[in-house]
């Protein structure tokens, strides 16, 4: 950054509110508001001093109130440095920082910087994916990371894919993707043109009972109703347990339904798990079944040398869903929709006179509208391709090595602890534990050190129930956090859990 705040503008550049990010004088505009960004960034870190903000929901809304000074809508604009400094200032100091190794409490990563140098250019160049004309250069990229990571899940060059929101958002285009088919092959009809007509009360979901919940909501969205998913057991180390699949698929074909999707889970959101992947794809395939595969959270493993193995079998999934926004240390949003066979997303295409007219395409124009549910689309390909040739997959799969690295550390320091209780051995990178106490007090003095780590600013650390208990979870998705990080965490989550048991007891 050569500008800093005070310096005056290049000369030529007006540098109001109102300039703008793009053009020639895009970039001296941007300079001096970037620069005033990150002194109010690394300002309010400092005012923060820790993990997250010190005090309970009030306090933080106040300090947001104070920062808008009454109204995010002035009648007269207060201009583009104060602006940014006061709430660029006021969002740092009241975040919840993933980057801080007491923050681990989410699926929520740390950015590598080189991703969000990268994301600020997306901004700033704002193309959109919805036409070749509003994007040229990101219409070609993105095929280009959809075909590598495609690659990296084992799948062949006639796989498709595509950039979404999130796990989420995948997960909802598997599954419509799969109701289309099963709509299709029972009825001759389509589903997109004539909705799911009789067969639509028929049409079943299986998934894991420990499965991510936005397949149920997906299965509402879909029109098929939350009751269409049918949770399947798991064993002991939470993984699907496919001779109980088999069962609720036969019983299902039994009763005249149809299965139209099993959803296996690589990586439980939770624990880690990964459901059997050959088992569980070859019983689909067996059924009829789309077979689709949430590696939202345990995608990130196929980076890495040691942790690749267990996703074996992914490959013959008919879909994949991953996040970089997880183990792929990239900021919000890079979710990815992977699919495998030629022409799996044809249900989404759409001509639209606007945006992607015939004969530009027989000219050679290309259009990825026809990939996706939305229509405006950012290029979250960038960060992501930058990252990638940044690091290498060699490069990412040490990230994620390290976190599997901290994860076992934590186990072992909580099997030594008397006063802690591992659940699971953890999979990936996340622990999930419970301080001991008396069984009467064990779910409250758990629920309440958690909240009083949140109120003293102290750590972030997760919240879950097994069977209706209390649990408590790491996740660990920082990857310059040490064995000393975790150590100090352990250590702030006992006293937490001696302050509370002590007060429960009182
Ligand atoms: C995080 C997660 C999701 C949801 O992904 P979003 O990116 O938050 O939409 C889905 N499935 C699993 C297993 C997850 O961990």
């Amino acid at each position: 950054m050569t500008a800093a705040l005070d310096d005056p503008p290049a000369a030529g550049v007006t540098v109001g509110a109102d300039s703008l990010a793009g053009g020639s004088s895009g970039p001296a505009a941007l300079e001096p508001m970037i620069a005033a960004a990150l002194r109010a960034m690394a300002a309010g870190a400092h005012r923060r001093g820790g993990p997250l903000p010190t005090g309970d929901p009030a306090t933080v809304a106040a300090g947001v109130a104070a920062a808008l000074d009454g109204s995010p809508l002035p009648e007269h604009g207060v201009g583009a440095i104060e602006a940014v400094t006061a709430l660029t200032g006021e969002l740092t100091a009241g975040t919840a920082d993933p980057a801080d190794p007491r923050c681990a409490g989410h699926l929520h990563c740390p950015p590598l910087a080189v991703a969000v140098a990268a994301e600020v250019v997306a901004a700033a160049l704002n193309p959109s994916l919805d036409s070749w004309d509003q994007g040229p250069s990101a219409t070609a990229l993105e095929p280009w990371v959809i075909r590598a990571l495609a690659g990296l899940v084992g799948y062949g060059p006639e796989a498709a894919g595509v950039l979404t929101s999130g796990g989420t958002e995948s997960n909802l285009m598997g599954l419509l993707l799969a109701r289309d088919a099963a709509v299709e092959k029972t009825s001759g009809r389509s589903a997109a043109v004539h909705g799911l007509g009789p067969a639509g009360t028929r049409l079943r979901i299986f998934c894991s009972e420990v499965a991510h919940f936005s397949v149920r909501r997906n299965a509402a969205l879909l029109g098929l109703g939350e009751e269409s998913v049918v949770a399947v057991a798991v064993d002991g180390a939470y993984r699907m347990d496919p001779a109980a699949l088999d069962d609720h698929l036969a019983a299902a074909v039994r009763d005249g339904l149809i299965p139209a999707a099993v959803v296996a889970t690589a990586g439980t959101t939770d624990f880690g798990s990964i459901d059997p992947l050959p088992e569980v794809t070859a019983l689909a395939r067996r059924y009829g079944a789309w077979s689709h595969v949430d590696a939202a959270y345990g995608g990130g493993a196929l980076f890495s040398d040691r942790l690749a193995g267990l996703l074996d079998g992914l490959d013959r999934a008919d879909s994949v869903a991953l996040d970089l926004h997880k183990l792929g240390w990239q900021p919000v949003a890079a979710g990815v929709f992977l699919a495998g066979a030629a022409g799996a997303l044809r249900p989404l295409a759409r001509r639209v006179a606007y945006l992607n007219p015939a004969d530009d395409e027989a000219a050679g124009y290309p259009s990825l509208l026809g990939h996706s549910l939305r229509t405006t689309r950012r290029v979250d390909a960038l960060k992501i391709a930058v990252t990638l040739r940044a690091l290498g997959r060699r490069g990412v799969g040490r990230l994620v090595d390290a976190c599997h690295d901290l994860a076992r550390h934590a186990a072992d320091r909580i099997s030594a602890d008397g006063r802690l209780e591992l659940a699971a051995p953890p999979v990936l990178s996340t622990v999930v534990f419970r301080y001991r106490a008396d069984p009467a007090h064990t779910d409250t003095v758990n629920g309440d050190l958690r909240r009083r780590l949140l109120r003293d600013g102290a750590a972030v650390i997760g919240r879950t129930e097994i069977d209706g208990a209390v649990w408590l979870k790491l996740t660990l998705l920082n990857p310059h956090a040490t064995t000393a990080d975790v150590d100090a965490l352990l250590d702030a989550v006992r006293a937490a859990g001696d302050g509370t048991r002590a007060e429960a007891v009182a």
